[in-house]
């Protein structure tokens, strides 16, 4: 007799859980459960936002175009409850049915809300669209844009809608320089790099986050400033001021950190539980939080695996970077610079970039392969 494959429930199929439901499914029972029925980067928000098609072909893409996902159980919708005991959880679907899921192993990867561009609300391919062009459309009438915060969101976007032209672009950042968790180089490189692709940097400058969050949309009102200056006011108003909130509303207290992500250890299982893992985002794996771009993928496969065949010593552990890294402003027309945790710059030319990296090994070696249309 054959013998029963594994159950392995993957929650949130983003730019983790995509990686982590298609390595598995070679050798497991795969559930995806997602919010979305694409994977939709959170990555690269500059170039979202001034070349919107060039971007959905990396960052936007169906999962039934992922060849890799074809033997996954995918169930669009949102995990309400989860009972870790059980090892079962409970979810709302896009329809609106309830399902009663169980599993051998679970993966949390469900990330974070993060202004307009992540959060965690059920939404279909037409309604996706519909948001980014509105968005889009928002900021090409607007001919004076302000940009709040100096992360590496805000920066993207400020430089990518100033190289574009038509709108005079405000950086407001607190400190006297952008980029605060990254290499003391790539924060005095990025300084000069703003201003020299037109963006106006206003340092010292924090402002009071309307309703005490960051908001959800582009707003329009004049911002007020804690420190001191007069308020100014643009035509739009972009809010990059991080304070990312972690979607584990599903989830018991007992596995969560006081802001609300999830307590793992260094093999990024989570602290008390057996058979539970998270990663990306929403994952208290490092003070940065950065399992997301440091292949904190491989180490849940790796780990899931051991875990089904009962070689737990063989559990592999999470190596976080000391800063930062990765590609801040995304492709550009000379190419993509790459930001290194050591503060060295890694500049790759455009036709390189675009058909080796984003073609060649992102969607063939990191994403395995897909289709050039949906099925
Ligand atoms: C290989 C790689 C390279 C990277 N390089 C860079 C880089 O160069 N620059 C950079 O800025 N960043 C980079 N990143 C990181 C990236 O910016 C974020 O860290 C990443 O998008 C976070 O991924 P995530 O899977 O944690 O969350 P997300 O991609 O946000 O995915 C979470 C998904 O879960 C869904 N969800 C939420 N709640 C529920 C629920 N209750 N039920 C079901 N689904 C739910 C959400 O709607 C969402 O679809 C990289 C990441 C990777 C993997």
């Amino acid at each position: 007799m054959a013998r029963r494959r594994p159950t392995v429930l993957v929650a949130g199929l983003g730019d983790t859980g995509v990686l982590v439901a298609t390595r598995l499914a070679r050798s497991c029972d795969v559930i995806g459960v997602s919010t979305r029925p694409a994977l939709m980067s959170g990555q690269e928000l500059g170039t979202r936002l001034t070349d919107l098609s060039r971007w959905r072909r990396t960052y936007l893409v169906p999962f039934s175009r992922f060849r890799r996902l074809d033997t996954i159980d995918f169930v669009h919708g949102r995990i309400l409850s989860t009972d870790l005991d059980d090892r079962s959880v409970e979810v709302e679907t896009a329809t609106g049915e309830h399902r009663h899921i169980t599993y051998d192993a679970f993966v949390i990867a469900t990330g974070v809300s993060n202004g307009f561009w992540r959060h965690d609300r059920v939404e279909d391919l037409a309604a996706l669209d519909t948001a980014l062009a509105a968005v889009n459309r928002t900021l090409e009438s607007a001919a004076s844009i302000a940009v709040v915060g100096g992360g590496a969101t805000g920066v993207s976007v400020a430089d990518n809608l100033a190289r574009r032209g038509g709108a005079d672009v405000h950086l407001f950042i607190s400190s006297e320089q952008p980029l605060p968790d990254f290499h003391p180089d790539v924060r005095s490189w990025i300084m000069h790099r703003l201003g020299s692709d037109g963006v106006t940097v206003h340092t010292g400058h924090r402002a009071v986050v309307p309703g005490g969050a960051a908001p959800d949309t582009l707003t329009t009102d004049p911002i007020t400033w804690s420190t001191g200056q007069e308020p100014f006011t643009a035509d739009v108003v972009l809010w990059a001021v991080g304070a990312a909130r972690p979607h584990t509303g599903f989830l018991p207290a007992d596995v969560l950190d006081a802001d609300g992500f999830v307590m793992v250890d260094e093999h990024l299982r989570v602290v008390g539980r057996t058979e539970v893992f998270a990663v990306g985002d929403v994952a208290a794996s490092d003070p940065l939080r950065s399992s997301a771009r440091n292949w904190g993928y491989r180490v849940i496969v790796a780990n899931v695996r051991a875990l089904l065949s009962g070689r737990e010593s063989r559990f592999r552990s999470f190596k976080p970077a000391p800063y930062r890294w990765g590609s801040l402003l995304g492709l550009q027309s000379d190419g993509l610079t790459v930001v290194q945790p050591n503060g060295r710059r890694v500049h790759i030319p455009r036709p390189i970039a675009q058909r080796l990296l984003l073609g060649a090994f992102v969607q063939r070696v990191l994403y395995g392969g897909l289709r050039r249309t949906s099925n």
